[in-house]
């Protein structure tokens, strides 16, 4: 390990779209950025199948895809891209001292925090099997291949209801499934729920597999009070029970909602320390789309480049 810190302008922490684009434009910017890609360079787009709403892809692309192009765009431009994960901060005075787990440590002047959330899974193992042949955490960005057809969303909150709510507008019916009587989703979005025909409530039951060939053709319910099994012939099956933003390294250090994520100033990437940003999931639990985390990572890093700016 050498004993000799790098330095940096900025460091960017994490690599889905809003890593990645801020890396494009703090390198444009001449900040010389390292980005460390973490614990799943690409981030969540990579365990996606096709990307059907990302502006400029007019056939679509491969999640994968897309996260290789964008990585390629922020490399010509000098963004050092590393194979790593952060795994040490510490922002009490600036430039900012950051180990990874390559040995490295940086002083960075600023950082751009984009580390993402993980959508969080029931744990069967079918679930695992059929990841993106007929099992999603987004019905934003898989529910068009399922047009027409049935398909069911698990969860009893805001995601739930509004995974449901959207996939109704293109599925032929839709079963929401809650292991309570009751949802937790906001009034609003329960009215929506209920006031829409094709979703039909699935009270009080867990999913207990997924059943397929290739794909997925059914799920198998079970009765929370009754313990009696059924299942359910669906082509689509949405979990959507919630994401967890993966910002422990940054626990009492910046400031988070009750949930985790990462409070920035409005209309504005900031953070409460100067000179550190966040950008795309990790301070978004509302919109979570590819195209509002890069848009996010480009205010982050403009943010950066003037907060430096304002030093000189
Ligand atoms: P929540 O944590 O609010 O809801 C998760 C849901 O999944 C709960 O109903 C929970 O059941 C259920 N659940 C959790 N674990 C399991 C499990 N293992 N098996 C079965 N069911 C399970 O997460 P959301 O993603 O819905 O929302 C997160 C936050 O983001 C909330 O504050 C929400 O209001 C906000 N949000 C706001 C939106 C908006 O304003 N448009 C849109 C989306 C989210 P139970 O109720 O029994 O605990």
């Amino acid at each position: 390990m050498s004993n000799i810190p790098e330095r940096t302008k900025c460091l960017i922490i994490g690599s889905g779209p809003a890593g990645y684009t801020a890396g494009i434009y703090a390198a444009r910017a001449d900040l010389k950025p390292i980005l460390y890609q973490g614990l799943q360079p690409g981030g969540q787009l990579t365990i996606t199948t096709e990307v059907e709403n990302f502006p400029g892809y007019p056939d679509g692309i491969t999640g994968p895809e897309m996260m290789e192009d964008l990585k390629k765009q922020c490399e010509r431009f000098g963004t050092d891209v590393r194979w790593g994960i952060v795994t040490e901060v510490d922002f009490s005075e600036r430039p900012y001292r950051v180990k990874a787990d390559d040995g490295k440590e940086i002083l960075a002047e600023t950082v751009i925090i984009s580390t993402g959330a993980t959508a969080k899974w029931l744990g069967l193992e079918s679930e695992k099997k059929f990841n993106g042949y007929g099992v999603s955490a987004c019905a934003t960005c898989d529910g068009f291949f399922y047009r027409g057809k049935e398909v069911a969303v698990v969860g009893g909150g805001d995601t739930a209801a509004e995974e449901a709510t959207y996939l109704a507008n293109l599925c032929s019916k839709v079963y929401l499934i809650h292991r309570r009587d009751e949802l937790r989703a906001s009034k609003a979005m329960q009215h929506r729920v209920f006031r829409t025909p094709n979703i039909e409530m699935v009270w009080n039951s867990v999913p207990r597999e997924i059943v397929g060939g290739q794909t997925v053709d059914g799920v198998i319910i079970q009765d929370v009070n009754t313990g009696e099994e059924r299942r359910l012939d669906v082509e689509g099956f949405f979990v959507a029970i919630g994401h967890k933003p993966n910002t422990e390294l940054f626990k009492d250090v910046l400031d988070m909602d009750e949930l985790g994520y990462l409070i920035t100033k409005p209309d504005s990437t900031a953070t409460n320390i100067p000179g550190v940003f966040a950008a795309g999931d990790v301070q978004d639990k509302t919109y979570r789309q590819a195209v509002t985390a890069a848009g996010t990572g480009c205010m982050a890093a403009i943010e950066a480049e003037r907060f430096l700016g304002e030093l000189i």
